[in-house]
């Protein structure tokens, strides 16, 4: 289409996330004008990634600590003052990661992985436009995690009258568990690594449904959640078998870019293939 649409993408600065700025570039030289609000939570390496893409002038760094609620209104203030205070399309992309499962790493990564979405979206929807798209980057292990979990927490995210409030009492039993070292009675006889890390996954994916329900009618917007693949990134410090992360983007522009009507809203989606949850 030849109409512009305003694009946040968070965690823009390197990895997977830098690859859909580049490729929503390549779009805008083509066809659209996007306007480009590239997320780093670090203004300098944003800067510097800003600067790797030769400082395309639709492109503009935004300051934005999805961990925090002070970093995120600043930054939802920044998109009313200087970029029209509209965006088309939400890319919620920034995550951490880390294979060991303490009382600290479950606090760090829920908090950015799942805690920091939930408030994002909930500045930054009233933002959204009219048919806009918000797009949870999720990952493959949050449905594996989900099939180690006890059939009876299974069924509680599996259901489709599930809330944001169960939602959270589930995070909040499992964070407690990782730091008590009870985790087994969540995910007996697992043998996962980094269940932090795909807990959060799975928190995030039924989060998108529960979102979706509750956000598509107002504004007719989609919010769907989505896997890049196993791609090479300091995330998992470039491990053996990954592909390049510009193939994880082209996983993420999929749901950007196809037309709503071949889309199930809630849905999760891994190189143009709805996945089950
Ligand atoms: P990278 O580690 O390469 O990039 C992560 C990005 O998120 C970085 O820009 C990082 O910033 C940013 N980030 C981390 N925490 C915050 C925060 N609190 N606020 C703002 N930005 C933050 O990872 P990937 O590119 O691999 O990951 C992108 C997404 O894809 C993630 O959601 C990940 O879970 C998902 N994913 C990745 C897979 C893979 O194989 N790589 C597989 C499945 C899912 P900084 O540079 O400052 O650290």
């Amino acid at each position: 289409s030849s109409k512009q649409r305003v694009i946040l993408v968070t965690g823009a600065n390197k990895g997977i996330g830098f690859e859909v700025i580049k490729k929503l570039l390549e779009e805008s030289s083509s066809s659209s004008n996007n306007l480009i609000l590239l997320g780093s939570r670090d203004l300098k390496r944003g800067q510097d990634a800003l600067l790797q893409l030769g400082s395309p002038s639709n492109v503009h760094v935004l300051q934005l600590d999805t961990s925090s609620e002070e970093s995120i209104a600043r930054a939802t203030d920044e998109i009313k003052q200087k970029y029209g205070g509209q965006l088309d399309v939400l890319i919620n992309n920034a995550a951490i990661a880390s294979w060991n499962d303490t009382a600290e790493t479950a606090r760090d990564i829920f908090a950015t992985n799942y805690y920091g979405i939930k408030i994002v979206n909930k500045y930054l929807f009233p933002l959204i436009r009219e048919n806009g798209r918000v797009v949870n980057v999720s990952s493959g292990v949050g449905a594996w995690a989900l099939h180690d979990m006890t059939d009876e927490i299974q069924k509680k995210y599996k259901s489709e009258t599930l809330t944001e409030e169960e939602i959270d009492g589930l995070v909040k039993d499992f964070i407690s568990a990782i730091a008590t070292k009870t985790i087994d009675k969540i995910m007996p006889n697992t043998k996962l690594l980094g269940l932090c890390y795909s807990g959060s996954k799975t928190a995030l994916t039924a989060l998108t449904r529960v979102q979706a329900r509750r956000w598509s009618g107002a504004k007719n917007v989609l919010v769907v959640s989505v896997c890049p693949g196993y791609c090479s990134t300091d995330l998992n410090n470039h491990g053996p078998g990954s592909r390049p992360p510009a193939l994880g983007a082209d996983s993420i522009l999929y749901v950007v870019n196809t037309p709503k009507a071949d889309l199930e809203n809630g849905e999760f989606y891994q190189d143009g293939k709805k996945l089950p949850q």
